[in-house]
């Protein structure tokens, strides 16, 4: 279903492999995605083509800027229909994943589809700015990701405090974002992390994209996150 040609294409320009079981398992989910989304609203892309470059190609981008050991702690924050922690999940089956979402149904069919494939990732329904406070869950993840969830600063404070001290939170992000970070610095800074490189790429259609990985060097303040109307509200400067 995919076009594997294409995909090989992409992300070995990225300098990164998948594995042909890897690309089978895509296969699944890109049949699962298109078919399920028919009536459940998981995506608005739904050419193949497109399925393979923005949720594909775009979430293993993750795995430029990274290296995780074998066994690693991954959390996707609001992963929605999995991207890009189901896809790093497929690639990377050694990985323990959680994949945290506020909504129920799209957590559903990333379970569901992963199961097709042999896989599992611990599935949290929650807000991750509550989840952020919760001791199970607060600065123990080796690797944090985020797509296209809140802005750098909001996201900043829902994702750094699950990252330990010496992880990693990547950020990913398709607009211009050099504005994004430099507003962001400050509450980088307050929730513990540091940008330790920013990372930009092109999709074959001309699309940017940048990958904004913070190391975590101190522990987040007791008080982050607060709860979600204060993050709206008073955004971290
Ligand atoms: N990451 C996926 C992707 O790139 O396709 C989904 C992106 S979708 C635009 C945003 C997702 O983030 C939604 O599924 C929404 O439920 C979730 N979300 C937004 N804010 C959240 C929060 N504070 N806690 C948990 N999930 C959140």
């Amino acid at each position: 279903m995919i076009d594997r040609n294409r995909l090989q294409n992409m992300i070995q320009e990225l300098n990164i492999r998948a594995d042909s079981e890897a690309l089978d398992r895509f296969d699944c989910y890109a049949e699962a995605l298109l078919e399920t989304n028919q009536y459940l609203n998981l995506t608005a892309i739904t050419e193949p083509d497109e399925v393979t470059d923005k949720h594909f190609a775009d979430s293993l981008s993750v795995f430029s800027v990274c290296d995780p050991f074998p066994g690693a702690k991954w959390l996707d924050v609001g992963t929605g229909a999995g991207f890009p922690g189901a896809v790093l999940l497929m690639t990377r089956p050694d990985l323990q994943m959680t994949l945290l979402d506020g909504t129920l149904k799209k957590l559903r069919f990333v379970d569901d589809t992963l199961r097709k494939v042999g896989l599992s990732a611990e599935i949290v329904h929650a807000r991750a700015e509550e989840t952020g406070q919760d001791p199970r869950y607060r600065e123990q993840f080796d690797y944090v990701t985020a797509r296209a969830v809140a802005n750098l600063r909001e996201l900043t404070e829902y994702c750094i405090p699950f990252v330990r001290v010496g992880g990693f939170f990547i950020a990913m992000k398709s607009v211009k974002s050099s504005e994004e970070i430099g507003q962001a610095e400050g509450a980088i800074r307050l929730m513990g992390g540091k940008i330790d490189k920013v990372s930009a790429w092109t999709l074959p259609n001309s699309e940017s994209r940048t990958l904004i990985r913070i190391k975590k060097i101190s522990q987040t303040p007791p008080k982050y996150p607060r709860p979600s109307a204060k993050i709206a509200k008073h955004p971290l400067r």
